[in-house]
């Protein structure tokens, strides 16, 4: 019999897990355990994944001039994409008008959300780490990301003995964490089955969140597909000159995952391992890009903040004026670099936004109830960005891929 391709398999998990969510629901303590050993695997090889990756993929490049290069590059994509993304959103929430006229009676306590406080200056200063080890252990990516980057770049300075010494120490660690990438993956289709089956049994009923959220929802799903099905492509193809569809097909694996577990971070290794191996990408750029893309570059929570900002506005009937619109667009721009790459992230980041805006922050209990939803589209669209700034960026570094 012919063996049934892994994203497939993933696709059926993900189907039988919403049934089983929905119809035995009362039983889903049976099977729960599946999806959190998969997604403990996950997490644990997330931080010495990125280390060893990143810190390889440094020392493959070189010189600052062609790690500037990159880093302009890539932060170049992520700036645009995600702008672009907003804009979509600002023009489906304009159109569609989800919120106005809209009796929507608050449904939870702002409290429980545990409210961002930092300011965004804050959040760059601190990543600068002050004890590596609690980064570490707190997985902070963004600390772990700049230190990994400095590490990886000062290896090129020391003696021969000590860089091949350390090279050759972080390509093995990175080859051994890549086995064990592969070797998780082929319980994706269970770890799916087990965390969707578990969100559908805990949600409430799709019917009545629908009825009173559906047209929000809509405004939100439109714009990500349209970013994620239009704008994405058309990037790839035209300025990356590489095919999108062989492009999704090489990452659907990580797109489902990402869909199902609403983390990008989690994500991390299934994404890497895809754009090396079927896209064709270098680990020198992807392992630049990606860990930086997937807590960065998040251009599926940065039109969602948009949408939501704007939804809540309209719901409580205050008009924004053009540049508050504008003000808007930048937090949102600003909410999803800081949002981690875990589930409901980008919810609570949405603080920002409605705070520079002047908006009543119990607006959150508004889009609670259907965050959970929202936020598997808006992740599995964040890691195809990053899967797309991938490939594009290899290719204007002259890299002959396999899509
Ligand atoms: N869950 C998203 C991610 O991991 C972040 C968000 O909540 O928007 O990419």
């Amino acid at each position: 019999m012919k063996k049934i391709q892994l994203h497939w398999q993933i696709l059926i998990a993900l189907i039988l897990g919403i049934l089983y969510g929905a119809f035995l629901g009362d039983y889903v303590g049976y099977i729960d355990w599946m999806g959190d050993i998969f997604l403990r695997a996950l997490k644990m090889i997330i931080i010495p994944l990125i280390l060893s990756s990143i810190i390889s993929g440094v020392t493959g490049i070189g010189t600052a001039e062609n790690l500037g290069r990159l880093g302009l590059k890539t932060m170049v994509y992520y700036i645009s994409t995600s702008t672009l993304a907003i804009i979509t959103g600002l023009l489906f929430v304009n159109l569609l008008q989800p919120g106005v006229g809209a009796d929507l009676g608050l449904t939870r306590e702002v409290s429980e959300l545990g409210i961002m406080q930092h300011s965004f200056g804050q959040i760059l200063i601190n990543i600068i780490p002050t004890n590596i080890f609690e980064a570490f252990s707190q997985a902070s990516m963004l600390s772990i990301i700049f230190f990994a980057i400095l590490f990886g770049f000062f290896i090129n300075f020391t003696s021969e003995k000590s860089r091949i010494a350390l090279t050759t120490f972080f390509d093995a660690t990175f080859e051994v964490m890549m086995k064990i990438t592969m070797f998780i993956i082929r319980f994706a289709p269970f770890g799916v089955f087990g965390i969707v089956a578990y969100q559908v049994s805990q949600s409430e009923s799709i019917t009545v969140l629908a009825q009173s959220m559906g047209l929000y929802m809509l405004t939100v799903i439109l714009g990500l597909a349209v970013h994620a099905l239009i704008t994405l492509p058309l990037i790839t193809r035209f300025i990356g000159r590489v095919n999108p569809v062989k492009q999704f097909k090489a990452v659907t694996t990580p797109l489902l995952t990402a869909f199902s577990t609403s983390s990008s971070s989690a994500t991390l290794p299934l994404t890497i391992q895809s754009v090396e191996n079927n896209s064709g990408v270098s680990n020198k750029i992807s392992s630049f890009t990606l860990p930086l893309g997937a807590t960065i570059n998040m251009d599926g929570t940065a039109l969602y903040e948009c949408v939501a900002a704007m939804f809540i506005a309209q719901a409580y009937g205050i008009e924004l004026t053009f540049i508050q619109q504008v003000i808007v667009v930048i937090t949102a721009l600003l909410a999803s670099v800081g949002a981690a790459g875990i589930p409901m992230a980008g919810l609570v980041m949405i603080s920002i936004i409605l705070t520079a805006v002047g908006l009543p922050l119990e607006g959150l209990g508004l889009i609670l109830a259907v965050d959970r939803i929202l936020d598997m589209f808006r992740t599995a669209t964040n890691v195809w960005s990053d899967t797309c700034g991938a490939v594009v960026i290899a290719k204007s570094e002259g890299e002959t891929l396999k899509v």
